[in-house]
């Protein structure tokens, strides 16, 4: 088989499991699909929840810097004047027309309706809420203010599965410092976005940084670092990092009138302060860390299909079956286990699942497959010792651990 071919190969591998195993549906689908627009399905669901709350837990909740907000996807046409999407947030055609990637609506009824749009980032909502803030908190500088949220862009050529959609979702931060600081929170937040590829699980030895030169930087960027991933159609950005100047809350303040500079009381100056953006799109980290995480490999002598994912973000934590479906008084030991695991490990947002559907080969298959990484078994011998089977997904190796043991056998891996 050719390279190529290999590569084209895993992405229809990943897309076909994402369907097969309930992670990601394209959209409409009964309607023969829709371009650009996918669904999640549970398992998707609960990785999408895993990773966002691990971005959150190292972007945001960990710091003693960052605020955080959730604003209208809706967005009225003069922010994005402002900021320069209207004029500027075009595609090229291959006919010279250039082709705005808004999607446009129409907000109110009649001669009252007005133009607005879906907003193509969450970054615009930070800085129309950067006064808010600053009035109810009066935070020091440097300070950030972050957002998980969804945004639109109608893409002439979505493709690729999750690379390239029109409905998207992006983890953001705006991180407002003195002008002279920039260059240390850039370094900063370089840092971060390494220790989250990480922390996510992606192959971090394919990603690479790309100094954005001038020429390509967007209107608003003084510099930008590209973090690329080797995606099986080619090296292509995974998320950025960019110094956005001043430019956003400048412009804002000149079209809407209203102040936005920040008063720095000791010193008796007021200036606009300027801006380090962290950029991720949720739907390529997705992609990257299923693409990083897939697996075949022979475990026993049998071909078998395992996503690794870092147990972070796994959307099981642990599977309890019973080893036989039909003995009650396996299943009566296997469902104690199970709501000990799920009192203790479930309520703290730790998916404990229930299997026990076909023979345990089939169970183990299905659960590497959707990357659960521990599975539990109840036998004979737990109902004489009170220990069960835990096979670990990546190694195949199974141990005995006693029942009150599995608690902090879990944690340690999980917390
Ligand atoms: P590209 O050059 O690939 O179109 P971009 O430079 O326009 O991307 P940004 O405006 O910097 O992207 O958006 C920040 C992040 O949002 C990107 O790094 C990417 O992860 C994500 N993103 C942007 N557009 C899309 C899209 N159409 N589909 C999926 N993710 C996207």
């Amino acid at each position: 088989m050719l390279k190529n071919e290999l590569k084209t190969d895993l992405l229809d591998k990943v897309v076909s499991l994402c369907k097969r195993r309930g992670f990601v549906y394209p959209s409409a689908e009964i309607y023969g699909g829709f371009a650009g627009f996918w669904d999640f399905g549970p398992y998707g669901l609960a990785l999408k929840k895993n990773i966002k709350a691990l971005w959150w837990k190292l972007f945001v909740d960990w710091r003693e810097d960052m605020y955080s907000i959730d604003a209208a996807l809706v967005t009225k046409r003069e922010v994005l004047e402002a900021s320069g999407h209207v004029g500027g947030f075009s595609d090229p055609l291959t006919d010279g027309s250039r082709f705005n990637t808004m999607f446009s609506t129409s907000v109110g009824a009649g001669k009252e309706a007005a133009t607005a749009y879906l907003r193509p980032e969450t970054a615009q909502g930070i800085f129309t809420n950067f006064k808010n803030i600053v009035d109810s908190f009066h935070p020091e500088l440097p300070f950030g203010i972050a957002q998980i949220g969804k945004a639109f862009r109608n893409e002439i050529a979505p493709r690729d599965f999750l690379f390239r959609v029109r409905e998207l979702e992006q983890m953001e931060v705006e991180y407002f410092v003195r002008e002279k600081e920039w260059q240390e929170a850039f370094e900063m937040w370089r840092k971060k976005i390494h220790e989250w590829i990480q922390a996510v699980g992606i192959d971090s030895k394919k990603v690479h940084e790309l100094e954005v030169p001038d020429s390509e930087r967007a209107h608003y960027s003084k510099r930008t670092i590209d973090f690329e991933f080797d995606f099986p159609f080619g090296r292509k950005e995974l998320c950025g990092l960019a110094y956005r100047t001043d430019f956003d809350l400048r412009n804002h303040q000149t079209m809407s009138g209203v102040n936005l500079s920040w008063t720095d009381e000791e010193m008796d100056e007021q200036f606009i302060p300027h801006v380090v953006e962290p950029s991720l799109g949720f739907d390529r980290t997705i992609l990257a860390v299923l693409l990083s995480a897939y697996t075949e490999d022979e475990m026993n002598g049998e071909k078998r299909t395992v996503l690794k994912l870092a147990p972070a973000v796994a959307p099981v934590k642990v599977a309890v079956f019973p080893l036989l479906k039909n003995k009650p008084e396996l299943v009566k030991k296997a469902r104690e286990v199970y709501q000990l695991l799920r009192s203790t490990l479930h309520v703290t947002g730790y998916t404990i699942a229930w299997d026990d559907n076909g023979n345990i080969g089939k169970r183990y298959r299905r659960q590497d497959e959707i990357g659960t990484p521990f599975c539990v078994t109840v036998d004979f011998d737990s109902l004489e010792k009170g220990d069960v089977t835990v096979r670990d997904r990546d190694t195949g190796k199974q141990e005995r651990v006693g029942i009150p043991n599995l608690i902090d056998r879990f944690r340690k891996v999980f917390v």
